[in-house]
């Protein structure tokens, strides 16, 4: 058994199905804790549209300094029906931004496997998704989502509505540096999806990407552009490795991946950023999914992206790789099992978001 460690993390269950994966992740994180003996110290505060209930605003202050003082943060999901038809700025999904922004996480991973016994469950045929490993590597502090100027202008009915692109040399370049490194942990491919046919943002973004990967000579890097990409990754998504991108891009290929994955519940998360003092990532674990206001309360969702996003925490955050690969291996063993929420299309009667949290805890040694 490796050192015992104290992990100060932080959860924000947030809206819809969100507290219900959490639970089960938490439930997860604290099952590993006592087996490994590490000290697990869960604070818990609010963010989305319980926050905009509870305190008026989707990131309350109180939650930046919780996120602040914390090693790791494990958030659900945002977003609630009742408040779509906001402006974005009031938005529970600001919150989120908010967060991502404050914490300086500018790389999201988004992994996107294909387990074996999940393979009836995309709709693309067995021999196109068989052997599935990719890492999308999103940007996510910056681009359009961020980029001033924005917002919508002029009277009503003859609007002008504008939002910037804006992308620095240096956020290029520290998010690609990781994709690079994280590539040599891997199949030593990168693909980097821009949009240099059109846009001139795309056109530095390629320029970098090129500069740096002469210091990469080990790994092989092409250009796709992001329309190619979209389509690529449905007809033979066993030939990329790492894909890293730009935030808007990033967002829509990932939730692509999910056809890929089986559901977009098997979906996890990790965002990270600088390097912590003592060499671990500040990072935020989070599902790819949404607050999927359609099947919340109701014990349905799928907790395994929640789970994994924990997993992928106790990995980045802490360097725990042998307690995050039991998680792994127990989240492999119970697909195998066929104990699986709706979503993954079970042969028999699906099993509850609890019933599969309490299936990976059993399944770890
Ligand atoms: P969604 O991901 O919430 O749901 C899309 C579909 O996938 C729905 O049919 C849903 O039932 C299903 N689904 C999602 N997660 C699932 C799970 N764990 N198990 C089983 N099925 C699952 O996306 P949406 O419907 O476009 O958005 C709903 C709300 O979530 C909106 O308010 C949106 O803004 C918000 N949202 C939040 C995040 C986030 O918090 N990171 C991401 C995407 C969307």
């Amino acid at each position: 058994m490796g050192r015992r460690m104290e992990l100060n993390v932080l959860v924000l269950p947030g809206d819809g199905i969100g507290p219900e994966v959490t639970r089960e992740a938490v439930r997860v994180l604290e099952h590993v804790a006592a087996r490994w003996g590490h000290a697990l110290r869960l604070r818990e505060g609010l963010l989305g549209g319980i926050a905009i209930r509870k305190t008026g605003g989707p990131f309350p202050d109180q939650t930046r300094e919780l996120a602040m003082a914390s090693d790791a943060t494990l958030l659900g999901a945002v977003g609630l029906p009742e408040f779509d038809d906001l402006p974005p700025s009031k938005r529970p999904e600001k919150g989120l931004l908010g967060l991502r922004k404050a914490l300086d996480v500018y790389a999201n991973l988004r992994p996107v496997y294909c387990f074996e016994s999940l393979i009836e469950s995309s709709p693309l045929k067995n021999d196109i998704v068989r052997g599935t490993d990719i890492l999308i590597v999103r940007e996510l502090t910056g681009g359009l989502y961020f980029g001033q100027p924005r917002g919508i202008h002029g009277p009503e009915g003859s609007e002008t509505a504008v939002n910037s692109m804006v992308y620095a040399r240096s956020e290029i370049e520290r998010v690609c540096h990781m994709a690079f490194d994280l590539a040599r942990k891997r199949k030593r491919k990168v693909t980097s999806v821009d949009k240099a046919n059109v846009l001139e943002n795309s056109q530095l973004w390629r320029r970098v990407v090129a500069e740096l990967a002469e210091g990469y000579p080990d790994v092989e890097l092409e250009h796709m552009l992001v329309d190619n990409c979209a389509m690529q990754l449905l007809l033979r998504p066993t030939e990329f490795d790492v894909v890293v991108t730009e935030n808007l891009f990033g967002d829509i290929l990932s939730d692509e991946g999910s056809v890929l994955a089986g559901s977009i519940g098997m979906l996890p998360s990790a965002s990270v950023g600088n390097r912590l003092p003592n060499g671990a990532w500040r990072g935020l674990f989070e599902p790819v999914h949404g607050s999927a206001p359609d099947i919340a309360g109701q014990g349905k969702a799928n907790p395994l992206a929640a789970i994994g996003s924990a997993a992928a925490m106790l990995n980045y955050s802490f360097g725990l790789t042998e307690e995050a690969a039991a998680i792994e291996s127990a989240v492999s063993q119970v697909l195998d099992s066929g104990r699986v929420t709706a979503d993954l299309k079970p042969t028999g009667p699906p099993a509850s978001t609890a019933e599969v949290g309490q299936a990976v805890c059993d399944a770890i040694a």
